[in-house]
């Protein structure tokens, strides 16, 4: 079955939404009316009074068809704010010419009809809106005293008139300060929202290499660990440090080593797979997690970051520049703490150093 508002275009479905609150405000009218018809206000048969009613709830299927085929999407306003004000303020006019004594009443409900278009107009369109409303009273005031004259009391009807017109310019004003609050806040809103992202990467990550920092290493080890606590999936993690990095700080400056860091970095993390994740440990170390990665895997995939550390240039410095990294790899272990895992990939890394450095270590118990 097709939904009354479409699932997924949510601009459509808040336009669709909007249209029924309008559509809505026709029920306070239709018992409004009936009152008044059965209080012997209306001027109009009860079969014509319903009559009226069925040609505007026809005008309003048509226009909820209009919103569901997506035709309105080829109006200037999407929302057709104004074509719907518009035929509810004739419609309203029309009850308003055929009701004796209290036309006030009905300028009332009237005022709480375009209510509808506070949100949405800006104020020359509210001063359009204000203008035709007006002019279409001033014509329903011509026409009864041409058709109906016992019916009116000029004073009282020109009184009502100034009334109205300061009623709905105020609202003009009113009105069109709202939008310009309401856009005001999406604008704020869509502001703090893309500085809160912002932040939040600024949260994760390590300045210098762009790698996720330490704390973002603990969050997604706590992930892993639950994940595998709860249905047994393994994953490994390997921690390298770079080899006698204090002597490429000591020959070039820090500042250079900085940049070997980065670019370090940035071409590691083109090797590892999407899914996984390469973290600044501390210092010149880090830590790559794997998921669903037994230690084989993670050999493999430290060995291919090995050989393309190998051959890595860093721009800036000689063709013969290379750097080598130590690698310890170790896999989790049911149940064991981050603390120890993190322990054991140290200590195998350690093991690499000793061994000569530029190697792969796999320690799987302590
Ligand atoms: P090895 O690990 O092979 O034993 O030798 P190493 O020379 O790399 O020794 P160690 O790991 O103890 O030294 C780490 C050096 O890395 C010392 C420190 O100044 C440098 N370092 C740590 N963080 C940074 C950084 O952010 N930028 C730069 N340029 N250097 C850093
Ligand atoms: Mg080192
Ligand atoms: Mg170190």
């Amino acid at each position: 079955m097709t939904p009354i508002t479409p699932k997924k275009d949510r601009q459509q479905a808040l336009r669709i939404r909007r249209f029924f609150i309008g559509a809505a405000s026709y029920v306070m009218w239709l018992i409004l009316i009936l009152y008044c018809h059965h209080l012997g206000f209306i001027r109009l048969s009860l079969g014509w009074t319903l009559f009226a009613f069925g040609i505007v709830i026809s005008i309003n299927i048509f226009l909820y068809l209009i919103f569901r085929t997506g035709l309105n999407k080829k109006f200037t306003d999407p929302s057709l704010t104004f074509l719907q004000m518009t035929i509810a303020a004739l419609a309203a006019m029309v009850a308003i010419y055929y009701t004796n004594d209290i036309r006030g009443i009905m300028l009332v409900a009237y005022i709480v009809t375009i209510l509808f278009g506070v949100f949405s107009f800006s104020l020359i369109q509210y001063f359009v809106f204000t203008i035709f409303s007006v002019s279409c009273y001033a014509t329903v005031i011509l026409l009864l005293l041409n058709n109906h004259p016992d019916t009116i009391t000029l004073q009282v009807e020109i009184l009502q008139l100034v009334v109205f017109t300061t009623v709905l310019t105020w609202f003009s004003m009113v009105g069109s300060y709202m939008r310009k609050i309401r856009t005001k806040l999406s604008t704020t809103n869509y502001r703090l929202n893309n500085a809160l992202s912002t932040i939040r990467e600024l949260a994760i990550h390590d300045d210098l290499t762009q790698a996720y920092n330490r704390r973002q290493m603990y969050e997604e080890l706590k992930r892993e660990k639950a994940k595998a606590d709860r249905s047994g999936d393994i994953f490994s993690i390997a921690l390298f440090d770079l080899d006698h990095f204090k002597k490429i700080n000591d020959t070039y400056g820090h500042l250079k080593g900085d940049d070997v860091l980065k670019h370090l970095i940035h071409s590691v993390s083109h090797e590892i797979r999407e899914i996984d994740s390469i973290y600044r440990y501390g210092g010149e170390e880090f830590v790559i997690i794997m998921s669903d990665t037994d230690a084989k895997g993670a050999e493999e995939c430290a060995c291919r970051i090995q050989n393309a550390i190998k051959h890595l240039k860093f721009p800036g410095f000689s063709e013969s520049f290379c750097i080598t990294i130590s690698t310890g790899i170790t896999t989790y272990q049911p149940f064991e703490s981050i603390d120890a895992l993190i322990a054991r990939s140290d200590s195998a890394m350690y093991k690499a150093k000793s061994l000569g450095r530029n190697q792969v270590v796999t320690q799987n118990h302590a």
